[in-house]
Order: C-alpha cells, then sequence, then structure tokens
C-alpha cells in the first residue's frame, strides 16, 4: 500500500486524500476475543477499546513490517532514506524537523506515532504510511491542526516578512515553559549560548517585528550545561528521549544546518525537545557576520519555531520559517508577520 503524496513544498499538516483507506479494513480487525467482561469490572467500558495486533519482531522495523499493524514499545523504525527514529513510548509520537542551506533538498519531516493497540504510524512530509488504524488515529489528530499552508514561490525579498500572514501550526504544544538544557561540546562558535538564547526568547512574552506588538505565552527557561548530548542521529533522525531537553552540536547530512526532534504525547502536549545543530559548517554567532558562516541565532530561530510546534511555510513568504535559510541571514534573527501570527495564536 502506498500512498500518492503532493509536492514536497507542502506544509505540514496538510492532509493528503483519503487514498490509503481502502485497505484500512483488512488490517488490524482482529476478533474481539473474551468480550464477556468480569463482573466487577462491567460498568464503565469505554466506547472503542483498540484491538492490539500481534507484537513487532524485535530490532529494526522496516514500513513494510509497520504495515502489518503490529505492535512495539521498542525498537528502531529505518526509513529508506536511511534515517532511524527509536520508536517512542505507547501513546506518544516523535518529530523530526530541519532547516536546510539554500538550494539543498531539505530532509522530509518525520513523524512516528506509536499509538499503542493500533500499531505504529509515520509520516513522511505530508504522507502517512504504516499500521492502517494507527494512520486513520493519526490523521484525524492532524486534523485539528491550524495554519494557513501557502503555495510555493521563489525566494522573494523580504519585501513580504511583514505582509505576508503565512504560518501554520503543527499539533504538538507546551504546556509549561521550555526548561533546556545545553552542551557546546563541537560548538563551531563562540558565545553560542547567548544566540540560542536569544533566539529562544525571539518567541515569546511581548513580540515587536514588523511595527506591530503580539503577545505569546510561550516560554523558556535555561537550566545548566548538559554532560549528555541531543538525542538526534548523525542521518536526522531521533533517537530514544531521555527526558531532558538538550540542545548541542554534532554530524548531520549535507546542506541540513538544524534538526529539531519533538516528543509528545496523544494529547499533543510536548514532553522533550532536542535540537543538534552541523558542526559540518562555519558558523558566526557575533553581533555581525560575514563570509560564508551561518548565523548561529538566526538558524535557532527558526529551530526554536520548530520547537514550540510551528512548521514550515512555503517559500518566498519572507518568514523565519521557510524551511531553507542562507549564509549571515541577519534578517532571520527577527519575527516576520507570519511568524509572529503564527505563534500569537498557538501561544
Ligand atoms: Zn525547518
Amino acid at each position: 500500500m502506498s500512498v500518492r503524496t503532493t509536492p514536497r513544498t507542502v506544509a505540514v499538516g496538510a492532509l493528503v486524500a483519503a487514498v490509503a483507506l481502502a485497505a484500512a479494513a483488512l488490517v488490524a480487525v482482529a476478533p474481539l476475543a473474551g468480550t464477556a467482561a468480569p463482573a466487577t469490572a462491567a460498568t464503565q467500558a469505554p466506547a472503542t477499546v483498540p484491538v492490539a495486533g500481534p507484537s513487532c519482531p524485535s530490532g529494526t522495523l522496516s514500513l513494510s513490517i509497520i504495515r502489518s499493524g503490529c505492535t512495539a514499545s521498542s525498537g528502531t523504525v529505518r526509513l529508506s532514506d536511511g534515517r532511524t527514529f527509536a520508536v517512542p513510548a505507547r501513546g506518544e509520537s516523535v518529530v523530526a524537523l530541519s532547516v536546510a542551506a539554500p538550494g539543498a533538498a531539505e530532509l522530509p519531516e518525520v513523524v512516528v506515532a506509536n499509538t499503542g493497540g493500533a500499531g505504529i504510524a509515520v509520516r513522511v512530509d505530508d504522507a502517512w504510511q504504516g499500521a492502517a488504524a494507527a494512520v486513520r488515529q493519526q490523521r484525524s489528530a492532524d486534523s485539528a491542526v491550524a495554519g494557513s499552508a501557502a503555495t510555493t514561490g521563489t525566494k522573494a525579498a523580504t519585501s513580504t516578512k511583514c505582509t505576508s500572514t503565512a504560518n501554520v501550526q503543527n499539533r504538538y504544544r507546551w504546556s509549561s515553559p521550555v526548561r533546556w538544557y545545553y552542551n557546546a561540546t563541537g560548538s563551531k562558535g563562540t558565545f553560542t549560548q547567548s544566540a540560542l538564547q536569544k533566539a529562544a526568547n525571539a518567541w515569546t512574552g511581548k513580540i515587536t517585528a514588523c511595527g506591530k506588538t503580539m503577545t505569546s505565552t510561550a516560554g523558556n527557561t535555561y537550566v545548566r550545561a548538559a554532560g549528555q548530548a541531543p538525542n538526534v542521529t548523525a542521518k536526522g533522525g531521533c533517537s530514544a528521549s531521555s527526558g531532558y531537553s538538550v540542545t548541542g552540536w554534532g554530524a548531520l547530512p549535507e546542506k541540513t544546518l538544524g534538526v529539531t526532534c519533538v516528543w509528545y504525547d496523544q494529547d499533543g502536549v510536548v514532553q522533550e525537545a532536542d535540537q543538534r545543530y552541523s558542526t559540518r559548517y562555519a558558523w558566526s554567532s557575533t553581533a555581525s557576520c560575514s563570509g560564508n558562516r551561518y548565523d548561529v541565532q538566526a538558524v535557532a530561530t527558526h529551530e526554536w519555531g520548530h520547537l514550540y510546534g510551528l512548521g514550515h511555510v512555503a517559500t518566498g513568504t519572507g518568514q523565519v520559517m521557510e524551511a531553507a535559510e542562507g549564509p549571515c541571514a541577519l534578517g532571520s534573527r527577527t519575527l516576520g508577520l507570519g511568524d509572529m501570527t503564527g505563534i500569537a495564536a498557538k501561544y
């Protein structure tokens, strides 16, 4: 079973046509065994108890294995592009979001959702795959996502930055300020922690940009230096969550500047978010920036947008949440109108 996808530039959360549902009835409809409930527990039976599929084999799970509807609480999902994702706990999801250098094919956004009894669903950009029952669940959860997915365009001058309201709100959200840790090992610039802090703060409180002021209740608290590395893999996937939100540096695929992994529960409440910035490139984190360097604050402002719950908007909208960012893109240290609108609507 495969899902036809619309072009890759479509923003997060857009729904694909329900062509995959035809096969859904063939899977995960094992007969209800032992429906006679114990007499003492008969008062409040939930309306729909998912029927658990068989356990997945241990180890690496391909999409075709997941498609069988098997259940797992450990192991690793491997995508065809080689990226791996540790299976999140039952009832939890993990998403990997990134930012690319200009002209690069960005890493497709990936969600791995472990529904528990209904199996595992995987979304690559806008196409859900995996266990049919899990796909149905996740697709309907995604349909609640708000925002405006703009159409594609060429990279425009920043003239649309303060006129476009383009924003995409992902499903997940923090219910309290983000408590984050920083591991400076491999850091490619000086003063990176303060640049990261400014990026984190760009989305919080009273935001003034584009001649307007909007208010966001998103928040963050830097806790302390971390000894552990962020749970992001060198291929841009997500390893197992640790319960701590760690930002750090490390290898990433070519042209990928940063990757954020976010873990959230079935209500969309975030539990952890880790960020890795690429040690492959030269970075700058001072007031000015020159040469072929990427500005830590600008790129991190984009990644923190993901971390708080925003997705990519179309190229040409002039927003920080466009999928690619060039060297010394100092303009992306400040939000555009769509960025502000999105964060203020979400928080
Ligand atoms: Zn991004």
